[in-house]
């Protein structure tokens, strides 16, 4: 086995292809290092956020995340991939200039391209009109007010609920492209009567082109968070008019990186992975999982974790 020091140069900033349940085969460009968010929400499958930031920066050079993907779309081809899709392992509109490597993947790639992001940005009217050439922009809304916004986002120092949720109403009104907005149900904290009627107004507001009901299925930052039940699920779904993404994306994990332990941690940092999908993963480079997964974990890069009766590994450090 490689360490994973060793990875493939083309995989820091490009992952995948990941099966997603909302954009079919999505080929992922990453812009912010590991946990770098201005919020620690409850159920953020990454862990507790570790670096806390709300300042734009430019973490890494564009040449080298744009020269990173191109490297990639000299060997597969557009029929591989349904979309190319700026999240990370944190907060990708903290990364500056967010409008060059958008643009940059456009020379790149006629795929759409999609922003998966928090929407907290979005006040400030520089990250408003450097997304403007994305094609669909997904945040996320779970809370209704500064109370619910603390509780389940755990957002930076002063950022303030009604400041996000303006932000996200100007998009609105000036993206050109889709806004497909998607919300965390989580028990207890935002699936009561009362606390999805607040909600549905706030998404009403909002007029997005569609939104999303996810619920915690990959273990979440805190261990007693748990999925609504079936009927709260369906209820809300009713309310806010939405698509349901609560089960898992069916489809393979693809990974550019020749390494099996590399590509695994490529994926897993931005996606805590099941023991299953990862076996299959390894079947497909005819690899024997058990064995493999022994050395995988006394390496200490990952942590196994039962969430829901389903294995899953999750990073948790680099080596
Ligand atoms: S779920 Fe997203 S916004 Fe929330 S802490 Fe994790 S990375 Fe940040």
């Amino acid at each position: 086995m490689n360490h994973p020091n060793a990875r493939n140069k083309n995989s820091r900033h490009v992952y995948g292809i990941v099966p997603s349940r909302r954009l079919g085969r999505s080929l992922g460009v990453s812009t912010v290092p590991f946990k770098v968010c201005n919020y620690s929400c409850v159920y953020c499958q990454l862990g507790r956020t570790t670096k806390v930031c709300n300042t734009r920066q430019s973490f890494y050079p564009t040449n080298e995340i744009l020269g990173e993907l191109e490297e990639f779309l000299k060997v597969h081809n557009e029929n591989e991939y349904d979309v190319i899709t700026l999240v990370s392992e944190g907060e990708p509109l903290l990364y500056r200039p967010i409008d060059i490597i958008i643009s940059g993947i456009k020379r790149l790639s006629k795929k759409p391209v999609v922003v998966i992001t928090n929407g907290s940005l979005f006040y400030d009217e520089n990250v408003r009109n450097e997304v403007r050439q994305a094609d669909i922009i997904m945040p996320t809304l779970d809370a209704w007010d500064d109370e619910s916004f603390k509780r389940i986002n755990r957002p930076f120092g002063k950022l303030s609920f009604e400041e996000v949720y303006k932000g996200l109403l100007e998009l609105r009104n000036l993206f050109p492209g889709e806004v497909w907005l998607e919300v965390m149900l989580v028990k207890g904290l935002n699936d009561s009567k009362e606390q999805l009627e607040r909600l549905t107004e706030r998404i009403a507001r909002l007029k997005p082109d569609r939104v999303y009901v996810n619920v915690p299925l990959r273990p979440p930052a805190e261990p007693w968070v748990e999925k609504p039940d079936e009927v709260t699920i369906k209820q809300a779904r009713e309310l806010f008019n939405a698509i349901s993404i609560e089960k898992g994306a069916p489809g393979k994990f693809v990974s550019p990186e020749s390494d099996a332990e590399s590509a695994l941690l490529e994926i897993i940092k931005r996606h805590p992975m099941s023991k299953s999908d990862i076996c299959s993963f390894l079947e497909q480079r005819k690899i024997n999982s058990e064995q493999f997964l022994r050395e995988f974990e006394s390496l200490g890069h990952v942590k196994k974790i039962v969430y829901n009766g389903t294995v899953f590994y999750r990073f948790i450090k680099e080596g």
